[in-house]
């Protein structure tokens, strides 16, 4: 039927149908409403009351993308959140499998963040994660490039299609854009400035057994930028 056929295309699959059919027997109301249609309306029907049910369901599905949307960003930096990171990996991870291509991962740490929370205190500390998560948010430019908040002051990005050379070319632009910020930091070592050290890990999934083990080499590669020396990055 047509709304089967709404319901398995991906981009048509979240908007709410409603019947609005002759066909009135407590079957075929059933069966619309098990095909996951939102509400089923049978001719003769009132135009107000359709209006009203039409306006109550545009109200329940602007509240559900809400809630869709909150689930999946980072209430500190409006980026995505742990755990859309984690469900996406997993999709790209199977598209990379199936499509044999490579698929690059760029874990990314703030420098002595500790300290500067220390001298600056936690209000200045939480602005300094929102711009950087922004500016890093923007070194990204392709349409399946996710940029992810990973933890308290670590980020990832999730780079399909893209080899380490390619990565680690973008991984030093967000070292760069970071650096272009210029947020004093009081006891860092180096330039003067809030830095970040970035690890960059690609592979073809048919490689490694586990999403999970893409991971631990980007960080691999991150402790190593810190060891080195922070603000660097290492591939
Ligand atoms: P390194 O250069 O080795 O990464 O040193 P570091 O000080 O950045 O590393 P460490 O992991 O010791 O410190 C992380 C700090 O990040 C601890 C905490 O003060 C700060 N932090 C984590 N989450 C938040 C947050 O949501 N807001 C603020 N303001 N600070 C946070
Ligand atoms: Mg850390
Ligand atoms: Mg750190």
């Amino acid at each position: 039927t047509m709304c089967e056929r709404l319901l398995a295309e991906p981009n048509l699959a979240q908007i709410p149908v409603i019947f609005l059919s002759a066909n009135n027997s407590e079957y075929d109301v059933e069966r619309g409403l098990s095909l996951g249609a939102v509400d089923y309306i049978t001719k003769p029907f009132s135009l107000p009351i359709l209006k009203a049910r039409v306006r109550n369901h545009l109200a329940l599905k602007r509240k559900s993308d809400l809630l869709t949307e909150l689930a999946c960003t980072d209430g500190l930096t409006r980026i995505a959140n742990r755990r859309h990171f984690d469900q996406t990996l997993d999709q790209e991870w199977a598209r990379s499998l199936r499509n044999h291509t490579e698929l690059a991962l760029v874990m990314i740490d703030i420098d002595e963040f500790k300290p500067y929370n220390d001298q600056l205190g936690h209000t200045a500390g939480d602005f300094c994660l929102k711009q950087i998560a922004q500016t890093l948010q923007k070194t990204l430019h392709r349409p399946g490039d996710l940029m992810a908040r990973y933890g308290g002051e670590e980020f990832i990005a999730l780079l399909p299609d893209t080899d380490y050379i390619s990565a680690s070319l973008i991984a030093e632009q967000m070292r760069l854009a970071v650096l272009a910020l210029k947020l004093p930091h009081p006891t860092a070592q180096g330039p003067g400035y809030v830095t970040v050290s970035l690890g960059v890990a690609s592979s073809y999934p048919s490689a490694l057994p586990n999403p999970a083990s893409l991971i631990d080499l980007a960080d691999e590669h991150l402790y190593q930028a810190k060891c080195l020396g922070r603000n660097q990055v290492s591939c």
